[in-house]
């Protein structure tokens, strides 16, 4: 048996946004701050929707995820070399926004549930001179938030929520990306929701939000925003703030509105895929699935299972013998990066780190896609696939 699904076919933007693109192409207005009499323009209205979808007080839409949080950065005040704790599992653009800024990177031990190992961060918070944690929610797994902001607390950290991978999940009841003082969330296709590359930075600090603006390149026209802070808070802060242009445009905005809309729905839909997977796997021989914290709504947009007991030159065997059946797996383990899938060990510009209980975690880690294209009926033969290339 093959599997013939396609691991990176996302679903079609939804006509309503397809309607809505073409209005934006026909009157030809696509800058976010070229707008008619009286317009708010698809940008502004977007950035409304999306602080009302998370509870945030303000919102702004940006041209990543990855300028989302070297953004945020800068604007809670990170300056060229100062360090900045961030977790050692995650990809390449939370590190690289470390490094967008000028900071440094102090990677954080990961644990076998996936997440930032609580211990380890306090140590390196009491240890460093980091003010800020940036905190990547990888593949959606989260921490004990609660106790998280305790340790947040207790050493003057402001924390930052890499949302990329839990736009539209909750832990312990609150909307991911409102434990922290600022989230960031991607729009890149192969995230939540899609408009080839995008993203938005929320926060309840007024003054945050006003910097996080300035920077993205509003010039002065920053009262044509959506979901932004009242105008006076700008006044100490516009000329004080470069100008890094990052802006959303009203094309991109207009197809991920009616995307918005469904999330809640695809978030069902993609825990029937993954509780399908887990289903399918549960009994496996050789395959070790990630504790699930019963506190957290996570978004199964993607799934994890560990391989303990195996070797690196078995794993990558495995992995080959999968794909030659259609199964698409990332390994965290592999020397070198590949495509998406990195780890800190390639990150040299970061410098070395020892980090022994993360490369542990990893080098029996693999990873996939469950996008939407796929069925629960085709979650079980991937299952089976994996299964039986197990136990060879
Ligand atoms: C995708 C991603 C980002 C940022 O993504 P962009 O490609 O810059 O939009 C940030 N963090 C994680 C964990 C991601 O997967």
């Amino acid at each position: 048996m093959r599997f013939e699904g396609n691991f990176t076919q996302q679903e079609p933007i939804p006509a309503e946004g397809i309607a809505a693109a073409t209005e934006v192409m026909t009157h030809g207005r696509l800058h976010r701050y070229n707008l008619a009499n009286g317009e708010l323009g698809e940008a502004a209205l977007l950035e409304q929707e999306f602080a009302t979808f998370t509870g945030a007080k303000y919102a702004l839409a940006v041209t990543s995820g990855g300028y989302a949080l070297a953004t945020a950065l800068r604007a809670v005040g990170v300056e060229p070399g100062m360090p900045v704790l961030t977790n050692a599992f995650t990809l390449a653009p939370v590190p690289g926004s470390v490094a967008a800024v000028g900071a440094r990177p102090v990677f954080v031990e990961t644990t076998e549930a996936l997440v930032i190992d609580l211990d380890d961060l306090a140590e390196k918070a009491a240890t460093s001179d980091a003010r800020v944690l940036m905190l990547s929610h990888m593949r959606g797994h989260q921490p004990d938030m609660a106790a998280l902001m305790r340790i947040a607390e207790e050493h003057d950290l402001t924390v930052i929520e890499d949302c990329a991978h839990t736009m539209g999940g909750r832990s312990g009841n609150v909307v991911s990306g409102q434990h922290g003082t600022v989230a960031c969330y991607s729009t890149q296709t192969y995230k939540h929701l899609n408009s080839g590359e995008g993203g938005f930075l929320t926060t309840n600090d007024a003054e945050i939000a006003a910097r996080a603006t300035l920077l993205s390149g509003s010039y002065m026209l920053y009262p044509r925003h959506g979901a932004g802070p009242e105008l006076e808070v700008f006044e100490p802060l516009r000329d004080a703030t470069p100008n890094v242009s990052g802006r959303m445009d009203n094309l991109r905005a207009a197809i991920l509105r009616p995307q918005l809309k469904v999330l809640p729905d695809r978030v069902a839909r993609w825990a029937a895929l993954h509780d399908a997977m887990e289903a399918g796997l549960r009994h496996a021989a050789a395959i070790h699935l990630i504790d699930r914290d019963p506190g957290l709504d996570r978004v199964g947009s993607s799934f994890q299972f560990v391989m303990p007991e195996k070797r690196g030159a078995w794993i990558a065997d495995f992995v080959a013998r999968c794909g030659a059946r259609g199964v698409e797996l990332k390994w965290f383990g592999a020397e070198r990066a590949q495509g998406f899938t990195s780890n800190h060990r390639n990150w040299a510009y970061a410098g070395r780190a020892s980090l022994p209980r993360t490369d542990a975690v990893l080098a029996g880690l693999l990873d996939m896609r469950l996008p939407l294209t796929f069925s629960v009926e085709d979650c079980a033969v991937i299952a089976q696939i994996l299964r039986e290339e197990a136990m060879s």
